[in-house]
């Protein structure tokens, strides 16, 4: 398939004060958008002016929710390059997410290297002020225009991208995190594994709830025993407990971070012990009063690291580090953002 390009009349405006920028509010000139049916297979694909969809009310997307998505971004450096985070993970994750919900294969390669393009066309969006980036949509959806539960035969996939401001304008600071007894995000056999849209709808209730509490996110648990912690908000958990990262192992209800895999190979390469395996909250509980429970922090794309500085678990107010951000969380922070804004030399071969 050839990648086309249809142009825009008028360019819109670019935004002025990078401080202003916010997440995911403003959109670029252009999107890539890749078209399949039943008959002909992935039959168009091209980068074309950013612009509203036109889809049947019927689209199965909108009733049975056959949608996956990825979240990346691409960074300016001091010197003017463009960079990106291992973007090819992403692209596996989406289509290992779409898998997962019966929707057709796409040519990973194909996307990837289209998005290349899209990221080159709009590189002059890319903000440069410390911590801003832009952020990168895909999305796959499936449209046809059937209310019926099946697996879709047309399909959209496409890319927008958004210039974000910085995620910690005035430092890291650590949240607060109301751990979530009673709903659940995911289990084993569903689709928590994947980055399906379905998985944050049925998030939000405990994400409202918990900010009513004036708390800033939930720890989800796991869904059979509500004893072993899962992840935090939608970003994957860390422990370091006696000078080791401990991280809940994947085991089916976890999405697999790409922050998450960097800073386990991050982390071991500056030779602090990583272990992946279960982790209850009683466990870090008994840690918090015995004094061995250092540090927490959530890991994902959109804030890298965030460092939790308080849990809150039934009654019971577990404070991390005297609620204040730890050095290993700080370290880890430094590290990753220094690869991902060329400042750093990434010897693990993460950026292009
Ligand atoms: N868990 C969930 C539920 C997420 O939505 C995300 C963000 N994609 C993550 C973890 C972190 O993943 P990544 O490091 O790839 O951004």
């Amino acid at each position: 398939m050839e990648l086309k390009f249809v142009k825009r009349d008028v360019l819109k405006e670019k935004p002025t004060d990078e401080t202003k920028l916010g997440f995911g509010r403003i959109f670029t000139d252009y999107m890539l958008m890749m078209k399949r049916d039943g008959e002909r297979g992935w039959y168009s694909a091209q980068i074309e002016p950013y612009g509203d969809l036109q889809l049947s009310p019927a689209a199965l997307v909108l009733h049975y929710a056959q949608e996956v998505f990825e979240g990346m971004k691409a960074y300016k450096t001091d010197d003017g390059r463009v960079l990106m985070f291992r973007p090819w993970d992403n692209i596996k994750r989406l289509a290992t997410s779409a898998e997962r919900i019966c929707m057709a294969p796409f040519d990973q390669e194909f996307v990837l290297n289209s998005l290349y393009e899209l990221i080159k066309m709009e590189k002059d969006w890319i903000p440069t002020s410390p911590g801003t980036s832009l952020y990168i949509r895909p999305t796959y959806i499936g449209v046809d225009p059937f209310v019926g539960v099946q697996p879709a035969k047309e399909y959209l996939l496409y890319v927008i991208l958004s210039p974000v401001g910085a995620y910690y304008a005035s430092g890291l600071s650590p949240v607060q995190i109301y751990v979530e007894s009673k709903y659940v995000r995911a289990v084993k056999g569903g689709t928590g594994h994947h980055k399906t849209g379905g998985n944050y709808a049925a998030s939000l209730l405990a994400g409202e709830k918990a900010h009513e509490k004036g708390y800033d996110q939930v720890l989800w648990l796991d869904g059979k025993e509500n004893k072993y912690v899962e992840e935090v908000g939608s970003m994957n958990i860390f422990f370091k407990i006696k000078g080791e990262l401990v991280t809940p192992m994947l085991a089916g209800s976890i999405l697999p971070g790409i922050t998450r895999a960097s800073i386990i190979e991050l982390a071991k390469d500056m030779g602090i012990p990583v272990t992946e395996r279960r982790i209850s909250m009683e466990e870090i509980y008994e840690a918090s009063l015995d004094g061995s429970l250092e540090e927490v922090f959530g890991s994902g794309t959109a804030a890298v690291v965030s460092p939790v500085g308080e849990l809150i678990w039934e009654d019971k107010h577990i404070i991390v580090n005297g609620g204040k951000m730890g050095e290993t969380t700080q370290k880890l922070y430094d590290t990753l953002t220094g690869i991902q804004y060329g400042r750093i030399p990434d010897k693990f071969g993460w950026t292009v």
